[in-house]
């Protein structure tokens, strides 16, 4: 049984690869802190405040970190994590939304009185899931996949 130090560390890495990506035309932007806690109660998510990321993750999910290479759809704590640090992108870094994330939060926002052009695209319920946050998906999705309803599906 590996520690919860091992895991962490393979987030950590994983987080400093995608910040390197994310933040190279930036400087003095600080990494968030990662938390693990495994068979932690309540969801995974980014505390702004804090810049933290809190990841919680079942028991049964740990085998997922032995794969760990976006090698087709990412596993849950790589979703989470690219997530979370949309999160943490949109906060620290967006001020106003694009054409294109506004585009996209009309067309994939969770809300019923929105028309769905697409109905097995469902957006994100809970706090922060705006403009800004679909800004964030746009800056970013094409260097995962070239098709934005198989990001939101499938990597975040
Ligand atoms: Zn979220």
């Amino acid at each position: 049984m590996e520690t919860e130090e091992y895991y962490r560390e393979k987030i950590v890495l994983r987080y400093n690869e995608i910040y390197e990506k994310w933040y190279a035309g930036f400087s003095n932007i600080p990494k968030a802190e990662i938390i693990l806690e495994i068979n932690g109660v309540g969801n995974t998510g980014y505390l702004h405040s804090e810049n933290k990321i809190i990841f919680r993750i079942p028991d049964g999910n740990l085998e997922d970190f032995e794969k760990n290479n976006f090698s087709h759809y990412p596993v849950l704590w790589e979703t989470e994590l690219l997530h979370e640090m949309l999160h943490g992108y949109q906060f620290k870094i967006l001020t106003q939304a694009s054409l294109e994330g506004k585009k996209f939060f009309k067309n994939y926002q969770v809300n019923e009185s929105t028309p769905k052009l697409f109905k097995d695209v469902s957006g994100f319920s809970g706090n922060g899931h705006n403009e800004l946050f679909y800004t964030a998906i746009a800056n970013f999705y094409q260097q995962y996949i070239n098709n934005i309803e198989e990001f939101i599906k499938h990597y975040i």
